[in-house]
């Protein structure tokens, strides 16, 4: 099948090959040469914008960091609605905010345009294994019809409601995610401090009420002091926004979500926004002046 992938950073670049690799023809555009060229040595033709993409594709994947990036790309100038047609389906795979998603689906519904919120949820290496946990807002019957084409890139694909239900599943994943690698980070720096190694306590809990799928990727990168992302600090920062905003909006209050927002925020601020996520520990390590190592 032809389809047209736009946005090929960390996690599209490995969704966009599984897709090749799977004999699909991809049509790719970045604003980013090299992340293009890159995926052309694997197989891939590319345009020369999204308008060209949505003129030679019927079904378009969109994989870019946040809302005001897939408004540019779907309703922008030179955008996919300049080159759709009523045939045209998109499904964002990016991880937006909620309420961006549905604006965008009316507007693409104007023009006869299906689109259709698709986050995902694994990080870089089960997007390079097509292992990805995908969270799905919109019309069934467009689910239906793509699920085939989302499970090459993914182990699970979940239909979770309508527009914005999949960009909303994900709020909650990153509120978790982000909660749970303060606490690991609070609670190893608690044992550091008081002289147990952290590899003992990693070994002694991991089987336990405490063990996570997050402490398990997290701490062998923090006590190895690799903060290579990964997830970067400033993606989480915008999840975390977009959780806070859409919170106001229902009235669910999110405390703790708003302290580890603050945390991340002094991290941007102090130079670790390209860090991975990880790197929350490193807030603790400047409050204390000592490191989570083995
Ligand atoms: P990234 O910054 O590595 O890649 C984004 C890509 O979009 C870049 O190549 C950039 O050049 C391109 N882009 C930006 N604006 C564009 C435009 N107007 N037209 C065309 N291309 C444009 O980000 P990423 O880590 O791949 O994340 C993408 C999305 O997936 C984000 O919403 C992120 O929150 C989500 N996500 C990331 C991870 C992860 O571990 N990295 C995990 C799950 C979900």
């Amino acid at each position: 099948m032809k389809i047209g992938f736009i946005g090929l950073g960390i996690m599209g670049k490995p969704m966009a090959k599984n897709l090749i690799k799977a004999g699909h023809d991809l049509i790719v555009f970045d604003v980013i040469k090299e992340n293009v060229d890159d995926v052309v040595v694997a197989g891939a033709k590319s345009a020369a914008s999204s308008k060209q993409v949505a003129q030679e594709c019927k079904l378009i994947i969109t994989m870019l960091p946040n809302s005001p990036h897939v408004k540019t790309v779907i309703m922008g100038e030179n955008g996919i609605l300049e080159g759709a047609s009523e045939e045209t389906i998109v499904v964002d795979m990016s991880s937006i905010a909620p309420s961006a998603s549905q604006e965008m689906e009316k507007s693409c519904a104007e023009k006869g345009v299906k689109l259709i919120d698709a986050p995902v949820s694994g990080g870089e290496p089960k997007a390079i294994d097509g292992s990805l946990s995908i969270m799905v807002g919109g019309d069934k019957a467009v689910f239906d019809e793509v699920y085939d084409i989302l499970m090459v890139m993914g182990a699970s694909a979940v239909h979770c409601g309508d527009i914005g239900a999949g960009n909303t599943t994900k709020l909650a994943n990153q509120v978790i995610v982000a909660l749970n690698i303060a606490a690991v980070s609070e609670a190893f720096m608690l044992s550091t401090k008081a002289g147990v190694d952290p590899i003992k306590v990693f070994d002694a809990i991991k089987g336990g009420l405490a063990g996570s799928t997050v402490m398990n990727a997290k701490i062998p990168m923090i006590t190895e002091g690799n903060f290579k992302p990964g997830f970067k600090i400033d993606l989480h920062i915008k999840d975390l926004n977009n959780a806070l905003e859409t919170g106001h909006t229902v009235g669910a209050p999110l405390p703790l979500t708003a302290t580890v927002l603050e945390m991340l925020q002094m991290l941007h601020a102090d130079g670790f926004g390209q860090y991975d996520h990880s790197g929350i520990a490193k807030y603790y390590e400047k409050l204390t002046g000592t490191e989570i190592r083995k």
